[in-house]
C-alpha cells in the first residue's frame, strides 16, 4: 500500500535556518518559490541564467545569482531546469560547488532514475514532484486546495532526508492536499507512460476523429469546439478524477453511456495492450531516455519536423476561425 502524507506529518521548521536556491526560475520554480515564502521562509535565493527569468525573479523580490554562486551559498538545491538540460548543467555549475551535507532535490524522477545526473554519495538526494503545471502549484496554493505531489529519497546521507522532503512538500502547499511515497524510477516511468500512452494517444486519436468527420463533410470548426474548445471533454475527465473512470460516465446521457460501451471497445480492443507494453518496455529499458538524448544531441530533426508538420495541419486553422468567431483572445501558454 502506498504512503500518504499530509500537513501534521511534515514541520516546515526545520527549514527555516537554511538557505533554499531555487535553480531555474520557470513554471515550477517562479510557483514554490513564492510559495515557499508565503509559508514563511525567508532565506530563499534564485540561481538562473540572465533571461526573462532571471527579470522576473528579481522583480518577485528574489535575490538572483549565476547558477554555480547560487549553489555555493545553499544548504538545499532545487533543481528546477529543464530536464533536458539536467547533466550539462550539473557536472558544471552544481557538482562543484556542493557542500558536504546539502540536499538536492528534484520535481521530477527522469535524471536519477536514467543516469543522467550522478550526485556525490555526501548530500541527500530528494524528490518532491508536484503532480501539477507551475500554474496550478501557485493557484492552489493561493486558494487553499492544495495539490498532490510523489515524494522520494535516493540518499539518505543525513538521515533526515525524507523531513526534509515532507518540509519542502508542506511549504510548498503540496501535505495540504496528500503526498505519496515512491521512488525516482517510479514517479519517472509512471509520469513518462502517462504522457507517452494516456495523452500521446488521445492527441493522435483526436486528430484522427477530426480528420475523420472533416473527410466526411463536417464542418471543421463545429468539429472542434464539440471535441475540446467548449471544455466539455475536460470536464468529463475532471469528472473522472473526482467520481472514477467508469462512475463518472453516469454524469453524461445514457445515451452517451451506451455509445460509449460499445463503440470504444471496438476502437480499443485488447490487443492495444501489446502496444502500450512496448511503449513501457521502451521506458523502463531507458531506449526513450536514450532516444530522446541523441535527438537533442543531433539537434532535433524529427522534433522539429514534427512540430513542422503539426502546425501546418488544417486543424489549427479550424481553431483560429473558431477564436475569431468567437471574439476571444487564445491563452498564452508557453510557445
Ligand atoms: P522551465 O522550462 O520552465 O525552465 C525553467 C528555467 O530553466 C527557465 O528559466 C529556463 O530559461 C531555464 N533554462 C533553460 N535552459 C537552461 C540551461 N541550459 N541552463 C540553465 N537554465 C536553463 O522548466 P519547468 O519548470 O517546466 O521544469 C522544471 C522541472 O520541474 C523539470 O524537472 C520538470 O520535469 C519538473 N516538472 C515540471 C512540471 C511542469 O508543469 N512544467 C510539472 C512537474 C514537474 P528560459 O525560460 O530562458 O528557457
Amino acid at each position: 500500500m502506498v504512503k500518504v502524507y499530509f500537513d501534521q506529518d511534515a514541520d516546515i521548521s526545520i527549514l527555516r535556518d537554511k538557505t533554499i536556491a531555487i535553480i531555474g526560475y520557470g513554471n515550477q520554480g517562479r510557483a514554490q518559490a513564492l510559495n515557499m515564502r508565503d509559508s514563511g521562509l525567508k532565506q530563499i535565493i534564485v540561481g538562473n541564467i540572465k533571461d526573462a527569468s532571471w527579470d522576473m525573479a528579481i522583480a518577485d523580490g528574489f535575490k538572483v545569482y549565476p547558477i554555480a554562486e547560487a549553489v555555493k551559498k545553499a544548504d538545499i538545491i532545487f533543481m528546477l531546469i529543464p530536464d533536458e538540460v539536467h547533466q550539462e548543467v550539473f557536472e558544471r555549475d552544481i557538482k562543484p560547488n556542493l557542500k558536504d551535507g546539502s540536499t538536492l532535490n528534484f520535481a521530477h524522477g527522469y535524471s536519477i532514475a536514467f543516469g543522467y545526473v550522478k550526485p556525490p554519495k555526501n548530500i541527500d538526494v530528494i524528490m518532491v514532484a508536484p503532480r501539477m503545471i507551475g500554474k496550478g502549484v501557485r493557484e492552489s496554493y493561493l486558494n487553499g486546495t492544495g495539490f498532490p505531489s510523489f515524494i522520494g529519497v535516493e540518499q539518505d546521507y543525513s538521515k533526515k532526508a525524507k523531513e526534509t522532503a515532507l518540509a519542502i512538500a508542506k511549504a510548498i502547499g503540496s501535505t495540504k492536499y496528500g503526498v505519496f511515497e515512491c521512488s525516482f524510477y517510479e514517479e519517472a516511468v509512471i509520469d513518462i507512460f502517462h504522457e507517452q500512452a494516456a495523452v500521446g494517444s488521445a492527441v493522435h486519436l483526436f486528430k484522427a476523429c477530426l480528420e475523420v468527420l472533416t473527410e466526411a463533410g463536417f464542418d471543421p470548426e463545429l468539429s472542434v469546439m464539440e471535441f475540446y474548445a467548449s471544455q466539455e471533454t475536460a470536464l468529463t475527465f475532471k469528472a473522472v478524477g473526482e467520481i472514477g473512470l467508469f462512475r463518472a460516465l453516469k454524469v453524461g446521457s445514457e445515451t452517451a453511456q451506451f455509445g460509449i460501451m460499445t463503440r470504444g471497445p471496438r476502437l480499443v480492443p485488447d490487443t492495444i495492450k501489446d502496444g502500450l507494453r512496448a511503449v513501457l518496455d521502451d521506458i523502463t529499458s531507458g531506449r526513450f531516455a536514450k532516444e530522446w538524448t541523441l535527438e537533442q544531441m543531433s539537434g532535433r530533426p524529427f522534433f522539429n519536423m514534427w512540430w513542422k508538420k503539426a502546425l501546418a495541419h488544417p486543424i489549427n486553422e479550424a481553431e483560429d476561425r473558431l477564436f475569431k468567431d468567437l471574439k476571444r483572445e487564445r491563452l498564452k501558454w508557453k510557445e
